[in-house]
């Protein structure tokens, strides 16, 4: 049961094939089988939950499913995301046993819709990462091999879909951390398009890129999710007031005929050679099934890491001042007057990549520096948009790899920042742009059988056009349908 997409579940409890307490109670027994490997939660909630299903099945007994899309569905919850319920730490030591006084709008929206929260996953310490390391509390193993990272900083989630510890899981997407956890862990990753998804209730970490997103074991759950979390929000003056398509209809539009827009600049050098490969054989698989092929060119490509470093890094620095020991959150004991209890605080409450991503942060937006790297980013951040703009020209969609690497190992790329920062040279333009971006399994590497993930990127709005893109290829390849196979299950 565990192992089930949430539409397949979704049909089993609607029939009355099993419960949902039953589905729920088979989804702890998996986490109790392979959670001490893989390590994707950092916390469970498993009697709140057996509750939840308990209520969904009274409900679904009462013919009341109607209207509650997710109802009985266990689902992971990235632990940046406020619940009232459950602790909410972004990994942080600043935050432990924080438990925030509301719910973020989508877990408003995700309860009203019936679903069962499991527990929330680890991460990167406030997001920042792409390999679940920065966790104050441990590593998360990917589940196609434990010697590997997950990515991040949705390692966690991604990890926990894989593993069959939940059927589906929230991420956020600052600079690709549903994406190319996705990727490297074998599921399907969305990220809205700036404005889609409410942030109330969100952490912040770079508030004009920061998105949530499903992540899920197949695109028609991730459509399925997306009606629930997508929707304009009083609460957050970001969130954009356009239409709420109907993202499951979407998922058989026609796509005979689309063109699909591949980046010259997205296949050099620093791309491995076994990742093109799947990439373009994916591309392939696309043209026999009725779509064409355009070369496009999105020329500022190299200014992306740097542009997004400087500008999600000031926004850092800016969003985690509210850490200050004083309001909520870690104080440290070892002070004697204010200004120690402020500086020993966010010097114990912090760890080491955060503390870097505040200093760098704090320096380009201080004066003398601010024009030249700051206001110079945000200039860069224009003319990545406006390649898109000139590239949507001529396609429908750009297709290109989600990462140019598959998992890398553990404590590979932990003394190198840099090296870390540039892995994220594919994902990040999506998020200075403001555009969606989805992440699919298109095979695994020949040696190991690493995922490898092909990545959809669509006008602004144009979710649609991606998930329709997205699942009619998982209707012609099997691709999403491997799993890892982990000791003891
Ligand atoms: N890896 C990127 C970073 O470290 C993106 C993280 C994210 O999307 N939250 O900032």
């Amino acid at each position: 049961m565990h192992r089930a997409t949430v539409l397949e579940a979704r049909q089993g409890l609607r029939e009355g094939r099993f419960t949902s307490v039953e589905l729920t109670e088979a989804v702890f027994r998996q986490i109790d089988r392979v959670e001490a490997q893989v390590g994707a939660y950092v916390h469970l909630a498993r009697e709140s939950a057996l509750q939840q299903a308990k209520n969904a099945d009274e409900k679904i007994a009462a013919g009341g499913a109607e209207g509650a899309p997710l109802l009985g569905v266990p689902l992971a919850i990235k632990d940046l995301i406020c619940t009232e319920d459950q602790p909410t730490t972004c990994a942080s030591r600043f935050l432990d046993g924080f438990v925030a006084p509301y719910d973020a709008t989508v877990i408003k929206r995700l309860r009203a819709a019936g679903a069962v929260l499991v527990g929330k996953t680890n991460m990167d310490e406030f997001a920042m990462g792409s390999s679940t390391e920065n966790s104050w509390k441990h590593p998360t193993r990917n589940p196609w091999d434990l010697d590997r990272v997950p990515g991040g900083s949705s390692g966690g989630s991604a990890a926990a879909v894989a593993a069959n510890e939940c059927l589906a899981a929230l991420g956020s997407d600052t600079g690709g951390s549903i994406r190319q956890p996705a990727a490297f862990c074998g599921i399907t990753g969305l990220k809205p398009t700036y404005g889609r998804v409410s942030r109330f209730g969100l952490v912040a970490f770079a508030s004009s890129f920061d998105q949530i997103g499903p992540m899920t074991k197949t695109v028609a759950d991730a459509a399925l999710l997306m009606n629930v979390l997508a929707g304009h929000d009083p609460m957050d003056s970001t969130s954009a007031s356009v239409a709420v398509p109907d993202f499951t209809q979407a998922l058989d539009r026609p796509v005979k005929g689309l063109r699909l827009g591949v980046p010259k600049e997205y296949f050099t050098s620093g791309l491995m050679p076994e990742v093109a490969s799947r990439v373009e054989e994916a591309i392939a698989k696309l043209k026999s099934l009725g779509m064409e092929t355009v070369e496009v060119s999105l020329p500022h490509l190299d200014y992306a890491v740097a542009a997004y470093y400087i500008l999600a890094c000031a926004e850092a620095s800016t969003n985690l001042s509210r850490y200050d020991g004083v309001k909520y959150g870690f104080r440290s004991p070892h002070s004697d007057d204010l200004l120690s209890m402020y500086q020993n605080s966010r010097e114990e409450g912090f760890g080491e990549e955060v503390k870097r991503r505040i200093i760098l942060g704090t320096f380009v937006l201080s004066s003398g520096y601010y024009d030249a790297y700051y206001l110079k980013g945000q200039k860069v951040r224009t003319l990545i948009k406006n390649d898109f703009e000139k590239a949507y020209e001529a396609c429908d969609l750009i297709v290109a790899p989600t990462s140019p690497i598959p998992a890398f190992r553990l404590g590979e790329k932990t003394d190198d920042p840099l090296q870390m920062y540039l892995a994220d040279i594919y994902t990040l333009s999506a998020n200075l742009a403001g555009i969606p971006a989805l992440s699919i399994p298109c095979g695994g590497t020949d040696a190991e059988g690493l995922p490898v993930g092909l990545q959809l990127m669509g006008r602004h709005f144009d979710e649609e056009t991606l998930l329709a893109v997205g699942h009619r290829f998982q209707e012609n390849t099997r691709f999403h349908l491997a799993t890892p196979a982990l000791a003891g299950e």
